[in-house]
């Protein structure tokens, strides 16, 4: 019987070994920490073997394959040795597209990926189609694939889980932007990177659609220089586009063959410029689908969007409060700050990713009248914003930061969190982050 060795116990560690074991394998999974309770139990229930807080490398060289979580680099030991020696070391998505036979719809980019895969998965769910959604979001693929049967599966893609992929193909792959993220696990290589986002190409096949941003000078660069079998379909909102989406005097126009799909970007649920992008894809995606544009329009006019993104919380004194915890990097806050149209009392900061900040400096001075830093180490905030903005505070807590922001807002005037930074030195995550904040406006 064949050896699958499983790396990790997250979410697709444990779902990948529920998968393998259904199909048969030989199944070991090895955690170097200690594994969740549930994922445990889950295990057990499964007659899985399992390790925690150690990898014994006996139980894991003698693998014919190894399933990996996208969080171990390349470049740890073990995995180092296994690839030494010719193992196959490849991704959860990999090991379950083999499985699945439902039509694959593929998103990945450096921002809006989760945003996108929701409205996509909304549309065609509401359309009235057997859908799944998975990948870097909700329950892991593998475990869908092992217990349910979808006729189309959206999945989200990070450019790591696309790292250990080979043979998948996606039968419609999306590409929403390329702005330097994670260039740590790239050997500050800003071309491994863009390569990584672009295996979501690989495999594909004439009848394969490529839907892109065309407005992103990136993807269309590395576009010119490579062979694309897929029917591109790019969207832009600052050109025309004869196939695809383009924005023209407040309205979407999305042509895909003879058909052409309208709607206004006043009607999109989802507001600002980059869901403008988002929302484009969507609209593409569903006229390949061919979903009737009622149902398109609907879709786009009523998603509800998704918790910490943009997210409003809630009006108190006549201001708006913004939850945009998830946006962990400048361009995402960049986005934020330009959505918004009254004055901003902004929340920022937190473990720095190497930020230039130089990009929010025209937006910051027209927009924000007050920064509430909150971060361990504010030091690049008041360096680079204290002769730009009027009023510069330090806080050490969600509750402190919006108590701070209560004071200093004024009718009219939107708090934002959009903290353009990680969140691992105040919060667990972004998640942790962005409830907290909410928490402190309830208790306004
Ligand atoms: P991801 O899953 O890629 O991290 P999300 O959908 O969670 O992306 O959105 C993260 C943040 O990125 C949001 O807070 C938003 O401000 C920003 N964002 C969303 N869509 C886009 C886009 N198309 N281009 C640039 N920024 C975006």
């Amino acid at each position: 019987m064949k050896r699958i060795v499983v790396l990790g116990g997250g979410e697709s560690g444990v779902g990948a070994a529920v998968l393998a074991k259904q199909k048969g394998f030989d199944v070991f999974l090895s955690d170097i920490s200690d594994l969740q309770e549930q994922a445990k139990e889950m295990l057990r229930e499964h007659a899985i073997d399992f390790e925690e807080g150690r990898h014994t490398p006996e139980q894991v060289l003698n693998a014919a394959e190894v399933i990996k979580s996208p969080g171990i680099p390349d470049t740890a030991p073990l995995v180092a040795q296994l690839l030494r020696k010719g193992t196959p070391v490849i991704s959860e998505i990999e090991f379950a597209g083999r499985y699945d036979r439902a039509k694959k719809i593929c998103i990945t980019g450096s921002n809006g990926k989760t945003t996108t895969s929701s409205l996509i998965y909304f549309l065609l769910k509401n359309a009235g189609l057997k859908v799944g959604l998975a990948g870097n979001i909700g329950q892991s693929y593998a475990y869908q694939v092992a217990t349910q049967q979808y006729d189309i599966i959206v999945l989200e893609l990070s450019s790591f889980q696309l790292d250990n992929m080979y043979d998948f193909k996606a039968d419609l792959a999306i590409l929403l932007n390329i702005t330097p993220d994670h260039l740590d696990r790239y050997s500050n290589d800003m071309q491994k990177y863009i390569n990584a986002k672009f295996r979501i190409t690989q495999n594909m096949k004439p009848e394969d659609y490529f839907i892109f941003c065309s407005d992103d000078e990136i993807t269309v660069d590395h576009l010119n220089k490579i062979v694309l079998k897929a029917k591109k379909l790019p969207f832009s909102q600052e050109h025309t586009e004869e196939q695809g989406a383009s924005a023209h005097e407040g309205q979407i126009t999305s042509k895909y063959g003879d058909d052409e799909f309208k709607i206004f970007i006043d009607e999109l649920a989802l507001q600002g410029k980059h869901n403008v992008y988002n929302s484009m894809a969507a609209a593409i995606t569903g006229q390949v689908m061919n979903i009737r544009h009622e149902h398109i329009r609907q879709s786009l006019m009523s998603f509800k969007g998704v918790e910490h993104r943009l997210e409003q919380v809630g009006k108190i004194r006549n201001v708006l409060y913004i939850n945009d915890s998830k946006a962990t990097n400048v361009h995402s806050t960049w986005y934020a700050l330009e959505t918004i149209k009254t004055p901003v009392v902004w929340i920022a900061g937190g473990t720095d990713k190497g930020n230039d900040y130089t990009l929010l400096f025209d937006l910051v001075k027209t927009k924000v009248k007050a920064l509430i830093c909150l971060g361990v180490d504010n030091s690049k905030l008041l360096h680079d914003f204290g002769d730009k903005i009027p009023s510069i505070t330090e806080v050490r807590s969600a509750a402190e930061a919006v108590q701070t922001a209560y004071h200093l807002a004024q009718s009219g005037d939107t708090v934002l969190l959009s903290p353009a930074c990680a969140s691992f030195d105040l919060f667990k995550n972004y998640e942790d982050r962005g409830q907290q904040f909410k928490e402190a406006i309830r208790k306004l």
